[in-house]
């Protein structure tokens, strides 16, 4: 039976008419009955959603916070213990450009949270705790359970499996659905697995890993993730660069998009850099630069290589007008020219950290350095002085994440151009990142002349080789003194003050972390001290199915030297309020069948509010309460200058509860209750969070006031954040926490943590020109320096691609996968009101008011996820907008719907991520749901081991 069928089986119709879901015992799933004259939530909210009633009684204040990445007001409406509508925040809208406001924008609710109705109330709601009797996935195995037998056997499960492999092969699974940062979903079964005596750990995000990774070695492991700093400075800048960011739609902050209109109505010019024409491009940019996906480092190298031309002459001499300043990129950064025991510039060479012996560590060897690289054997920064030698960099480089197990993996074998000899000319870069040279001339000039603000997103880095664009951005950043002064940064930003995920709850000490010390080689590092600890018991996150597969054995599915090193396998997985456990993290049908074999992780426990391709395959899906069911709070994502308390506004339905006491009661079974909760309730723990925090930024109220009031905002009164300004100010005072002491453009750190964590960094099929900092001339899988590597599964403006795998010839176009902004990752993927208007059936019928269809349903066999096609492409394939089309790539299919439009490049069409995937590609069927995780990889990026998921995806697309 189909999951549409099971659906079927308990909507409204024939399971329950007007009365409560609780008390049942025939359906697997709940129903949202309201018990109103026989009309379920849905069927009443039905009735009011084109006249929405008038608000005339209760009006509670809160949020309904998942990883949108925003943190917006959001109030219901409440009658007779139901929500009837969600309004928002109501305060005048002032504006900055007409003088009505210095700044404070309304906290203003989108679509997602607006629409919130239709999602809590819908018939599909998990009401009831439930217990596979099958297998993994199938949704028929699951039956009904009560919370006694539930706590009872996971708490029982637990307890065995421990006494078996330890609490280190426990895991509080990545999970980022639930925004409450008290007692949110994941970190109150973090606690749990803390107090039975640790977990085994993971580091990055799924989102952002490549600009977390290089951030620690180029800012300073004080630097989790790039500077941030206020977005109210940008006003101060000329000019605006938004790179691979999409803010207008994933909202990093909510109103940034707000701050970008007023910052470029105030006179600084907005550029946007996108390989599509998203929506932020379409609403805010003065300027769009539509670099082929997955090639920005080309753009940039040649951005740098302009500068350096502008500034010295081919005879080494300076011009006069330089366009760069070589002594402050000295005194700033250690790796630009290169730098043999400071000889150079005594003068400015100054020993940041007196332990780390400057004569012989952390030398940049002749020819090494960056510019080296970019100018290839171009050899005029020699002559200057600068450099010792041109480029001692290859022309090829290999591969060491492949799959050593599988036969079919030719990676191990492959090499690909890394342009050591090329100078890295506009022209040169024009042919891959398809910006024409004459316009990569123009912003080297801007980069030069002007104040630049550089705020990155994180689509470029989602790829296999995501650490270069980082890697270059940054230092195009700091080579132009775009940093730590009024209008200028590198980096991305906040508000006032960094309050984002500021408020905490105490998820206690992981005592199973000292198991894990073997899986990194201390010995490796030259300056310890100045080196990121963060990987040095933890695994990279995307790596988690590797783990449940491999953990313990020996193994890797990725050679990775961490994993092979695991000193235990992945038994037990708490996964509470996400849906990464196989929708998505890459591969859906890889992940699915190392899940759906109990050999490997022998207990997967879900929690969430619907049955999610991910709750299919659990042992337990317990229902959890929605945000307005339960009390919490949030700080404001990443622009965090607000503090938002998360009202309880109603019950929750059926026998759901908070997160917290799920928890409390499988806690309660291992005898640990009190431990966990210390007698506190979540009310008790917020006022612990909350009420220092008004303390501490004078918000003038109580912390009964600010519940009542629902929000802390802060004004321009807080001034401005720069975390670099201490930096730029006094470089010596305020040195980096680098082993330098300097933005590190050659980052040995960098290379030398690759190799403690066991990675043979060695490749003898290729040699050097001259020594790097370790002595050798061997080739290396990763360099100290950023480069420019194709994608696996990208390609080029010129139609080329490297192709190491040779997907082109079968999977012609590439996938460009983005966070469209109907959905929260796969949060509100079955929100109909919001699939009514964007999703379409194979007759181009609306998902949603198709008379035939249920009430609220959108697992349908006629539904399906838009796909952008550019018309070029379109034509070539017969495809016409409204057209049902099977996406498939080397991993999976899909259907979708074609909407053919300019807005696309030719040869990368485009498809929002998120879709449940129903798993009818399991029995070799395209997949209905429209989850581009099917058709993407699990292979991670080259350095951090970081996810690959955004826009590296060999595809092919047909009618069908
Ligand atoms: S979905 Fe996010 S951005 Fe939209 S209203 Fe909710 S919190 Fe704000």
């Amino acid at each position: 039976m189909s999951l549409k069928d099971k659906l079927n089986q308990v909507t409204r119709r024939d399971f329950l008419k007007g009365v409560s879901a609780v008390g049942a015992t025939a359906a697997v799933y709940g129903c949202g009955g309201s018990g109103d004259g026989g009309k379920t939530y849905m069927e009443e909210d039905e009735e009011n959603r084109l006249t929405p009633p008038a608000i005339t009684e209760t009006v509670v204040a809160g949020a309904a916070p998942h990883n949108c990445g925003g943190r917006c007001v959001t109030k219901a409406y409440v009658k007779d213990g139901v929500i009837k509508r969600f309004v928002t925040d109501e305060t005048p809208d002032l504006n900055i450009v007409n003088g009505e406001s210095e700044d404070l924008p309304q906290m203003r609710a989108c679509i997602r949270c607006r629409s919130n109705t239709q999602r809590f109330y819908r018939n599909d709601r998990v009401l009831y705790p439930l217990k596979q009797t099958g297998e993994r996935g199938d949704v028929n195995g699951f039956v009904r359970i009560s919370w006694e037998e539930v706590a009872t056997e996971i708490a029982a499960k637990l307890t065995s499996l421990k006494a078996l492999y330890g609490a280190k092969s426990f895991s509080a699974h990545y999970a980022s659905g639930d925004g409450s940062e008290v007692a949110g979903a994941a970190s109150c079964a973090s606690r749990l697995l803390n107090i039975m005596g640790g977990q085994m750990t993971y580091r990055n995000d799924y989102s952002w890993p490549s600009l977390e990774h290089t951030s620690w070695f180029f800012f300073g492991q004080n630097f989790y993730f790039p500077p941030g700093k206020s977005r109210q400075d940008a006003f101060n800048s000329d000019a605006l660069f938004i790179w691979s960011g999409n803010f207008a739609e994933s909202i990093w902050g909510t109103n940034t998009a707000w701050y970008i209109q007023q910052i470029k109505e105030k006179g600084t010019k907005v550029f946007v850099i996108d390989g599509r024409v998203s929506q932020t491009v379409v609403s805010h940019a003065s300027e769009h630069i539509a670099v082929v996906p997955g090639t920005d480092a080309a753009l940039v190298q040649a951005i740098m290589h302009e500068l350096i031309v502008n500034t010295w002459n081919t005879d080494g001499s300076l011009k006069a007008d330089p366009w760069l300043d070589a002594e402050f990129i000295l005194r700033y950064t250690h790796g630009f020219f290169d730098d043999e025991a400071f000889t150079l510039y005594p003068a400015i060479a100054k020993t940041y950290h007196a332990d780390v012996d400057r004569s012989t560590d952390y030398i940049v060897p002749d020819g090494s350095s960056l510019s080296a690289y970019i100018m290839g054997t171009d050899d005029r920064l020699v002559q200057a002085g600068l450099n010792g030698d041109v480029s001692v960099y290859p022309s090829q480089i290999g591969y060491n994440n492949y799959n050593a197990d599988d036969p079919n993996d030719n990676l191990k074998d492959a090499l690909v151009s890394v342009y050591g000899k090329v100078a890295k000319t506009p022209e040169w870069a024009e042919s891959i990142c398809g910006i024409p040279a004459a316009k990569i001339r123009e912003l080297a000039e801007i980069f030069a002349k002007k104040k630049v603000t550089l705020w990155f997103g994180g689509g470029f880095q989602r790829q296999s080789e995501g650490e270069q664009l980082p890697l270059n951005g940054y230092t195009l950043g700091v080579i132009t003194k775009n940093f730590g002064e009024p209008g200028r940064h590198v980096g991305v930003y906040t508000d006032r003050q960094p309050l984002s995920f500021g408020v905490t709850f105490p998820t206690g000490t992981n005592n199973a972390y000292a198991d894990f010390t073997g899986i990194y080689d201390l010995s490796k590092l030259t300056a310890p001290d100045y080196t990121p600890a963060v990987t040095r018991s933890s695994y990279p996150v995307f790596l988690w199915p590797d783990i449940a597969k491999y953990g313990g054995t020996g193994k890797s599915m990725w050679n990775d030297g961490q994993v092979k090193n695991f000193p235990t396998p992945m038994k037990a997985i708490l996964n509470f309020g996400g849906n990464c456990l196989v929708n998505q993290c890459g591969d859906y049908n890889t992940v699915s069948g190392i899940i759906k074999d109990r050999n490997n992780v022998e207990l997967i426990v879900t929690a969430d509010q619907f049955m999610t391709a991910s709750a299919k395959f659990s042992d337990y899906v317990l229902p959890a309460a929605t945000a307005f069911e339960k009390e919490g709070a949030c700080s404001g994502w990443l622009a965090g200058d607000a503090l938002i308390c998360m009202n309880k506004a109603v019950e929750p339905l059926g026998e759901a509860l908070p997160d917290y006491d799920i928890v409390a009661k499988i806690a309660d079974k291992l005898g640990v209750l009190s431990e966990y909760t210390e007698g506190k309730t979540v009310d008790d723990w917020r006022k612990e969070a909350i009420e220092p925090l008004l303390t501490a930024y004078n918000a003038g109220m109580t912390y009964d006031e600010w519940k009542e009031k629902g929000l802390f905002h802060m004004d321009s009164s807080y001034g401005i954040t720069d975390p670099l300004a201490a930096y730029r100010t006094d470089p010596h005072v305020g040195a980096l926490y680098t082993p330098t002491g300097k933005f590190e453009i050659y980052s040995q750190a960098m290379v030398e943590d690759y190799e403690a964590r066991f990675y043979d960094n060695d490749d003898a099929r290729v040699t050097l020109e001259g020594p790097l900092h370790d002595g050798k001339t061997t080739g290396k899988f990763v360099y100290a320096i950023p480069m420019v590597i194709p994608m696996l599964e990208g390609s080029f403006a010129d139609g080329s691609a490297a192709d190491p795998q040779g997907y082109k010839t079968n999977y012609p176009y590439c996938l460009n996968g983005w966070h469209i902004y109907y959905r929260s990752h796969s949060t509100h993927s079955n929100n109909a009101y919001i699939n009514e208007v964007f999703k379409k059936d194979a007759d181009g019928n609306s998902a949603y008011l198709d008379p035939e269809r249920e009430l609220g349903e959108v697992w349908d066999n006629n539904v399906y996820e838009p796909i952008w096609i550019n018309p070029a492409d379109a034509v070539a394939e017969g495809i016409l907008t409204g057209d049902r089309v099977i996406v498939e790539s080397p991993r999976g299919s899909i259907y979708a719907t074609a909407v053919v439009t300019q807005r696309v490049r030719a040869g990368w069409p485009a498809m929002g991520q998120g879709g449940w995937a129903n798993g009818d590609n399991a029995d070799g069927k395209p997949d209905i749901g429209g989850a581009i995780n099917v058709l993407t990889k699990l292979r991670p990026s080259r350095i951090c081991q970081g996810m690959t998921l955004g826009a590296d995806t060999r595809i092919n697309i047909r009618k069908g």
